[in-house]
């Protein structure tokens, strides 16, 4: 049994009598995951809250040192595009800096209104509403639509953000296993007749970057009487024919009731949105508290994801290109001897299996000082402890090859790949 265990977790069972920084803090009984951190900050492993000291582009500054960023959500590549940042300065000129309000009072400006119509159409949906996060988008959204007597069945691995929003509601959440569409049709069976059940899922689920069975939810819940809500946080921008996302590729929008999304990732901005009926968007302005009780998105915020919004629909260009860096990502990431997690359909989501957590967190840190930058994930997030990288429309194939040269060195070094 033991031999199967990760270094960290071995350590952890252990004891962490002789761990130095859990002595030191004595205000709080460490959870599992605090230990964990404590651990590897005394392992000097530590990964997280990392600084970055420049615009998140192919190449940013860390520590000093320029780094290939593999490590983001900028997609589309738009965080640093010269439109977006000068579409920014013209709207900080104009509003200034924050709304100090909420949509609901004194936060609304004629920018959101814009962005909510052009959201709409975008969508081909009737009506939209802006939140000031993806986070808010789906608390506010899937706790304000539902009621004590709904029902909602939802994907294990889906995202906090939905989770917390069935933590939210009145209603009672229902898990089906990820991906597993006979599980989800045993949940859709086992609810009792009457009152209003929602299926809620990722589009593509952000760790792995696997597009969900989207038509086939989609069936189910038909056949069941229940509604559906996808969140496309990380498919909107690159998929589809403009990048509607997921429920483009898939052209089957219209059949979706609310469709959530994020400005955090291909739009790289900050907010989050619901689109939706009319019927179920004025229901939200009435019900979704992460809108009604927090101040609005910032202008300057508001103004970019309008210019994304527009680069997305008229960059075929950008839209090709990520998918093809992440291609040839893929490509030589597996060439080079690593495992990668399968994927239905391409995304620019690469994760590269490592396997051990302890493993994992020295390939992390050794990438980063070689000029790598990737994001670690251990398990629960994954099954298997891994290195989430993830490409943007302009990285060149210079950034790529520059990051597999370092994969290849630091991964030998680590003992990860052989020789
Ligand atoms: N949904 C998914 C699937 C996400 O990955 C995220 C962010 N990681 C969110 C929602 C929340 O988005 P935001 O960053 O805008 O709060």
């Amino acid at each position: 049994m033991t031999e199967k265990k990760d270094k960290l977790t071995i350590a952890l069972e252990q004891g962490l009598e002789s761990n130095k920084s859990v002595i030191k803090h004595k205000m709080f009984a460490p959870t599992t995951q605090v230990q964990m951190a404590f651990l590897a900050k005394d392992m000097g492993l530590y990964p997280y809250f990392i600084p970055n000291f420049g615009q998140i582009g192919p190449r940013t500054l860390i520590n000093g040192k320029e780094t290939i960023m593999l490590g983001s959500n900028n997609y589309m590549g738009l965080a640093n595009h010269p439109e977006m940042i000068q579409t920014g300065i013209e709207a900080l000129k104009k509003y200034g800096t924050g709304c100090t309000g909420s949509r609901f009072l004194n936060g609304t400006l004629d920018l959101h209104i814009e962005l909510e119509d052009k959201l709409a159409k975008f969508f081909n949906k009737e009506s939209a509403l802006c939140f000031s996060t993806g986070m808010q988008a789906n608390l506010g959204t899937i706790a304000g639509i539902t009621t004590k007597d709904d029902h909602i069945v939802s994907d294990e691995n889906n995202h906090a953000s939905i989770i917390d929003g069935c933590r939210l509601s009145y209603g009672k959440t229902h898990v089906y296993k990820h991906d597993d569409m006979d599980d989800l049709e045993r949940v859709l069976e086992s609810l009792p007749a009457g009152g209003n059940h929602w299926v809620v899922t990722d589009g593509i689920f952000s760790m792995e970057g696997n597009l969900a069975q989207i038509p086939r939810i989609i069936e189910l819940a038909r056949h069941h009487g229940a509604r559906v809500i996808i969140d496309d946080a990380h498919g909107i921008g690159y998929l589809g024919d403009h990048g509607e996302g997921s429920c483009g590729l898939f052209n089957v929008m219209d059949q979706v009731d609310i469709l959530t999304g994020t400005f955090s990732k291909s739009f790289a901005c900050i907010g989050g949105f619901s689109v939706a009926s009319e019927e179920i968007i004025h229901h939200l302005k009435h019900h979704a508290r992460s809108l009604i009780y927090s101040a609005s998105m910032p202008p300057v915020m508001t103004a970019c994801a309008i210019k994304a919004l527009e680069i997305f629909y008229r960059e075929d260009g950008l839209r090709k290109q990520v998918l093809i860096n992440a291609g040839n990502f893929r490509k030589g990431v597996e060439a080079i001897g690593f495992r990668t997690v399968p994927q239905r359909i391409p995304t620019p989501i690469v994760p590269i299996i490592i396997g051990d957590a302890f493993k994992m967190l020295k390939m992390n840190k050794s990438l980063l000082a070689a000029g790598l930058y990737t994001n670690p994930v251990v398990p629960p997030a994954a099954p298997e402890a891994l290195l989430r990288t993830s490409l943007m429309a302009t990285h060149t194939q210079k950034d790529i090859d520059d990051a597999l040269e370092i994969l290849q060195r630091v991964g030998k070094k680590e003992g990860v790949l052989e020789g």
